[in-house]
């Protein structure tokens, strides 16, 4: 244990080196005067564009996490159709990494109007390399992947906007500098357990934030251009932050229905009733796919949603594009819903394929050719 600790402050030792030799600036206290919208906003609580909170749109984030393959798709389908009450379609956001990944059927979660974000090319043991990662390694696990999801899930690239880091494991201020190098908008790696009642809204890293390091390293550097979308935790039954709905620990019983329901109203409520900061519905799909009483309290949960007039499912990157230009409620509900490109997909199974990083082989699906080794990182397309 003592070993890890050592290990672990060594990492962070070379990471802060790193960045200084990277001469980045420390980030000062925001100046509310010189940092403005739609390009700067400072860390805080008040609603932007000086809204009232019932005028303010609650948008609400529904974020799955991690592979998207047979075994979760399911349950992703049943989303399909569902609407906002205004009749736009819903937005779902959907942090994917690569391995144990379909690109078919991501290609799918896109054609359905959902956000496809960065989650990482090898989602790697332990933390520690992620609290540790330099520049280099979050431009081959993020810059990467960027090309790598556009690629085989023939999805546009401009369309690849998010990122979250595994584990929510910070890594001070590289992964912030690698989204402005890789053309990445905000990440959502970051929860808040001070900032909960009334919530953080998203804010850029012009200036220093003020916001609590739950996972440090958190950035220190001024790092203009990317947005933090935190995570505001939810609060568990004892008290307790959850930065995802799975994580919390005192929660009803799986097979208690009305208690998850009463338990999602609650978290939902805090946000609703308080600032209106996003409501983040932070999950892995096994916990609802697993339990039928909170899928059950799930769908009750959402369709409650969709039937208020001032909330609003979205995709992260239109979140972050209400915080540029913030609208009322009415504003919001009246402008055209997202349009749909469609994507084409040519699905080709691809396997056995070898990899470099195990003895297992692995089979992919893509929309495009199939590679030659599976895929990794410094070797993300497979050549
Ligand atoms: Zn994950």
């Amino acid at each position: 244990m003592k070993w890890a600790v050592v290990i672990f402050t060594l990492l962070v030792a070379s990471a802060i080196a790193e960045e200084a030799r990277r001469n980045l600036n420390l980030a000062t206290e925001c100046d509310e005067a010189r940092c403005q919208l739609p390009r700067c906003r400072c860390s805080g609580t008040d609603i932007p564009g000086g809204l009232n909170p019932r005028d303010t749109p609650q948008l609400v984030l529904l974020t799955f996490d991690d592979g998207v393959n047979t075994l979760n798709i399911e349950k992703y389908r049943s989303l399909y159709g569902r609407r906002n009450r205004d009749g736009c379609p819903i937005g779902i956001t959907y942090f994917v990494n690569h391995e144990y990944t379909n690109y078919k059927l991501v290609n799918e979660l896109y054609n359905n109007g959902f956000e496809i974000a960065l989650h990482s090319i090898t989602h790697q043991t332990p933390q520690s390399y992620w609290a540790g990662a330099t520049y280099e390694t979050m431009m081959r696990e993020f810059g990467h992947q960027r090309w790598q999801m556009s690629y085989f899930a023939n999805i546009p690239i401009n369309t690849i906007r998010g990122m979250r880091i595994p584990y929510l494991q910070m890594s001070g201020n590289s992964s912030f500098q690698v989204m402005n190098t890789a053309g990445l908008t905000y990440d959502s790696s970051w929860p808040t357990s001070q900032f909960v009642n009334p919530g953080l809204w998203p804010y850029t890293l012009d200036y220093a934030s003020t916001q609590d390091c739950m996972m440090p390293p958190c950035p220190t550097a001024s790092i203009p251009g990317p947005w933090v979308l935190p995570m505001v935790t939810w609060t568990d039954m004892r008290g307790f932050p959850c930065s995802y709905v799975d994580a919390c620990i005192f929660r009803p019983d799986d097979n208690d229905e009305e208690g998850w329901f009463r338990f999602m109203m609650n978290n939902f409520e805090r946000q609703y009733r308080g600032n209106r900061a996003p409501f983040g519905f932070y999950v892995h799909e096994w916990l609802i796919s697993t339990n039928p009483a909170i899928s059950r309290a799930f769908t009750r949960f959402l369709d409650l949603l969709n039937s208020l007039h001032d909330v609003f499912m979205v995709n992260g990157s239109e979140a972050i594009e209400w915080m540029r230009n913030p609208m009322t409620v009415e504003e919001f509900a009246r402008k055209p819903c997202r349009q749909r490109i469609v994507a084409p997909c040519i699905p080709r199974t691809c396997g056995p394929l070898s990899a470099e990083h195990t003895t297992i082989s692995y089979w992919m699906e893509v929309c495009t050719e199939c590679p030659n080794v599976y895929p990794w990182i410094d070797n993300p397309f497979g050549r």
